[in-house]
């Protein structure tokens, strides 16, 4: 990928010239994989394997959904230079792929080989207690696979090590530096599992509603349970039946939080919630609001979960 680069190209004489004018632009552009992510929390995986090498690039935006984009002309123009797309997959960003194949990109997408964990997705409404997590392994495809899977821990820690497969492959210079970096990733990945673990013993079994369900990997790891979802995501509607079924599994079974995200329809929460007595809470399980870093994974599922057990272990 990287001979394609013209400066690759130029002749050993000029090269160490441009050395001498300017030894560190030139030997950062080289020893550098252009890398460019779609998911937030996905991106912090990554920057923490990249750590030291490069800074992978984050194409999203905050009003973006995790469930599909577009791209803009200025997005276009980042991924173009592209070396490596790590991408949600096909079926979520349909265009960012289509462009990447086009344009001879590598690619690397979770997918049954390299997650340890794939759920089916829920469908609206009231779920069977029985039967509400389903494993899977079908290829990574949304109407298939509940793609929220970085809220699995042990997820992370599948994906940085596929990580540092695809990464040495793209950019062999660097490999060494990338397997130190997962080492650290993976031991910081289970110290927050753990913290987590600890923090919600309370909440087990608390049972608990989502606006969109995005909790469902959070929620097979720790024992915790969602009743029912309201949403697939904002821009289907929720019909009169569901609002019936899920206001009528709040009364029943003495539920005392629901969790909205940003951008949840406020109108659709008080037609769930009314004269219940139910709290809402917002919490962020996409990391839409956090800063892009190192640290956005572990600041996207903390976040999570103290939103989840702020609200199902308080007793009042
Ligand atoms: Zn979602």
């Amino acid at each position: 990928m990287f001979l394609r680069r013209p400066h690759a190209l130029c002749a050993q004489l000029l090269c160490a010239l441009l050395l001498l004018i300017s030894p560190t632009s030139v030997l950062a552009d080289q020893a550098s994989p252009k890398v460019v992510v779609t998911n937030g929390p996905l991106h912090a995986l990554v920057y923490g394997v990249m750590q030291g090498v490069a800074k992978p690039v984050l194409l999203s935006s905050k009003n973006a959904s995790h469930h599909g984009r577009d791209l803009r002309p200025s997005q276009l123009k980042r991924l173009s230079a592209a070396d490596l797309l790590i991408t949600m997959g096909k079926h979520i960003d349909t265009t960012v792929y289509k462009f990447a194949i086009a344009n001879d990109i590598e690619i690397f997408s979770p997918g049954p080989d390299n997650t340890e964990l794939l759920l089916e997705p829920r469908p609206l409404g009231v779920w069977d207690e029985n039967h509400s997590i389903v494993k899977t392994e079908t290829a990574f495809d949304e109407h298939g696979v509940d793609i929220h899977i970085w809220l699995s821990p042990a997820n992370a820690v599948s994906l940085t090590s596929a990580l540092v497969e695809k990464l040495s492959q793209v950019d062999p210079a660097n490999a060494d530096q990338y397997v130190a970096n997962a080492q650290t990733q993976i031991k910081n990945i289970k110290a927050v599992d753990e913290s987590l673990r600890v923090l919600l013993e309370a909440s087990k079994n608390k049972p608990f509603v989502s606006y969109h369900d995005a909790t469902q990997y959070l929620e097979y790891h720790y024992g915790l349970r969602s009743i029912a979802s309201i949403s697939v995501d904002d821009s289907h509607g929720t019909g009169a039946r569901t609002v019936r079924d899920v206001r009528q599994a709040i009364a029943d079974k003495n539920v005392r939080c629901l969790f909205r995200e940003p951008g949840s329809e406020p109108k659709m929460i008080k037609s769930i919630t009314e004269n219940l007595n139910v709290k809402v809470v917002q919490y962020d399980p996409a990391g839409v609001l956090v800063t892009p870093g190192t640290e956005a994974w572990a600041t996207t599922i903390r976040n999570v979960a103290e939103k989840l057990n702020g609200c199902l272990s308080d007793p009042g």
